[in-house]
């Protein structure tokens, strides 16, 4: 798998019809055995990071609803050392938050050194079903996009390298998993008669994506988007760019102090 096949060239306009949501290679066995080694070295690397205290990683979740945002997360950190991963989840902003500016809630959760830091959902949603709401003027939400690189390029020349994934499902499968909600007890919880309108703004939702993608897409942050219809296939690819960004990063353990070797523990 190459990863740059589902992260759109920077600089171009992206339409989501060219990345099929069914898109998946290889089979469910041999990708279990894959995640399941890519698992340890995201254990050991996570390790790494926490004890080298210089470098931070935020991860974006963004999809429509029902999309698998709750499992991906599940899944791609079992395993890792909960004490290092910081989850945050951005549901419809508070008084208090709506009374400062869209990003102020969002810069506080913001990994520090040595943590990663996950977002379910984001600063996106602030150009995203607000825009396709009209919660704010468009004066207001057109120039969130310059806002939102500016404030990524803070985090990354602080230290804090960002990917972007976007879980890229179909109309049809969101139904699918809708529908599951709906027949499953124990799923109830999680479905709200207040989303089914999101169905029929389907399209604008997509076109908001889009402008996301496109003015959003930077070498500092850069957008992967998902296929995400084969679950198994969603969390294998999202789990490799992890584990390869952070081997690029290459967090080491610090030197010890001086004199170790010469320590006696004291009876
Ligand atoms: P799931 O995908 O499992 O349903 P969820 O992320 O949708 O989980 P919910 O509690 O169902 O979680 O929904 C959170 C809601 O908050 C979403 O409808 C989202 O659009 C909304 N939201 C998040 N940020 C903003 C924002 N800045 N302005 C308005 N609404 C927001
Ligand atoms: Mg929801």
């Amino acid at each position: 798998m190459s990863e740059n096949l589902f992260h759109p060239p920077i600089g171009k306009q992206v339409f989501l019809a060219d990345y099929d949501p069914d898109y998946h290679e290889g089979d469910k066995k041999h990708a279990e055995e894959q995640l399941s080694d890519l698992q340890k070295r995201l254990f050991a690397l996570q390790e790494r990071l926490y004890a080298e205290n210089k470098q931070s990683l935020l991860i974006i979740l963004q999809a429509m609803d029902a999309a698998g945002k709750d499992s991906t997360i599940r899944k791609v950190f079992e395993g890792v050392n909960p004490q290092g991963v910081q989850v945050s989840s951005f549901k419809k902003p508070t008084e208090i938050e709506l009374a400062h500016d869209f990003l102020w809630r969002i810069h506080q959760r913001v990994p520090a050194k040595g943590m990663i830091g996950v977002f379910n959902r984001s600063h996106y949603e602030d150009v995203l079903v607000v825009r396709v709401n009209n919660l704010v003027p468009e004066a207001v939400w057109r120039k969130r996009y310059d806002h939102i690189n500016h404030f990524e390029r803070l985090l990354a020349d602080s230290g804090t390298r960002i990917l972007k994934f976007y879980l890229n499902i179909s109309k049809a499968e969101q139904k699918k998993q809708l529908q599951e909600r709906l027949d499953d007890p124990t799923k109830h919880w999680k479905f709200s008669i207040a989303d089914l309108p999101v169905r029929h703004q389907w399209d604008d939702y997509m076109r908001a994506f889009e402008d996301v993608f496109t003015l959003c897409n930077t070498d500092y942050a850069p957008w992967y988007i998902i296929p995400s219809n084969t679950r198994w296939y969603r969390t294998l690819t999202i789990t490799k760019i992890i584990v390869h960004t952070l081997e690029d990063m290459n967090p080491q353990y610090p030197e010890p102090e001086e004199g170790l070797d010469k320590v006696v523990i004291p009876d």
